[in-house]
């Protein structure tokens, strides 16, 4: 690595370190509000101060903040990852992963932040199927793919998560039926900053950092991340993961 990406790397990672320490403490303070004002919502007794319509829009409001911190945090996140990759010191911790159970809470926390779009996971509830790996860095990929499903379909049509398996792989979908991805975009999804030619900023906010940490990670597991789109249809990701590592 040459001396300007290495000061590169130094630089995003202290930054990004830098920026979190402030916002953990942000997110604790507006948790703790919201707890607050949810109890007085739920055990509302006419308050002069206060009228319960007052109550429940501040809650909207620290709901608004929530997600803002919520999208910083991953953005910091992902920026720390790409400098750490980038400089060759990822760390994986290798465990045993119930997919399934990864899946439903992915799924679950993303409903959370984004209530809008209906996120449907399609595989049986109770199901087991186990692979070797890191779960943090595979919840990542998923959140990952998940986040872009619902950013990049704005009629916020509903996501579908599936689990299939062929002789040696477990298959993971996510589909969207969101703005698709154009051909000329095809190849490039996936490398470091890269943005989708035709995609607005203003609308589709990003750095093009996330698909190229997915794949970073699915590589790492021997794995393989793919997809198929159509533009005004939407796309559909493949994370496909060998049974046996
Ligand atoms: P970002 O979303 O920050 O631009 P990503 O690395 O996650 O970064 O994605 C790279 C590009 O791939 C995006 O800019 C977008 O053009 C395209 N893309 C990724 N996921 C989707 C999706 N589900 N639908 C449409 N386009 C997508």
């Amino acid at each position: 690595m040459n001396d300007d990406k290495l000061n590169q790397n130094v630089f995003l990672s202290i930054v990004s370190h830098e920026l979190k320490t402030p916002l953990t403490s942000i997110s604790g303070f507006t948790q703790a509000l919201q707890r607050k004002i949810s109890q007085k919502i739920n055990n509302y007794r006419d308050n002069p101060l206060l009228s319960r319509e007052e109550l429940e829009k501040y809650s909207d409001h620290l709901e608004t903040i929530m997600r803002q911190i919520n999208r910083l945090d991953k953005l910091m996140d992902d920026l720390l990852d790409s400098s750490v990759i980038e400089s060759g010191n990822l760390r994986y911790e290798w465990d045993k992963v119930n997919l399934n159970i990864l899946l439903e809470q992915v799924c679950e926390q993303m409903q959370v932040i984004s209530p809008a779009h209906q996120i449907v996971l399609a595989t049986s509830k109770g199901s087991s199927n186990f692979i070797t790996g890191d779960e943090n860095r595979l919840e990542k990929v998923f959140s990952n793919l998940l986040a872009n499903a619902i950013k990049y379909s704005p009629h916020k049509d509903a996501i579908t998560v599936d689990l299939s398996e062929d002789n040696d792989r477990y298959i993971i979908s996510v589909e969207d039926k969101g703005i698709g991805i154009p051909l000329e975009d095809s190849d490039k999804i996936f490398d470091l900053y890269y943005r989708g030619k035709g995609v607005d900023n203003k609308k589709f906010s990003g750095l093009g950092l996330g698909l190229y940490l997915c794949k970073q990670i699915i590589d790492t597991h021997r794995g393989e991340l793919t997809f198929k789109s159509e533009v005004g249809k939407g796309s559909i990701f493949y994370v496909k993961l060998p049974k046996q590592t």
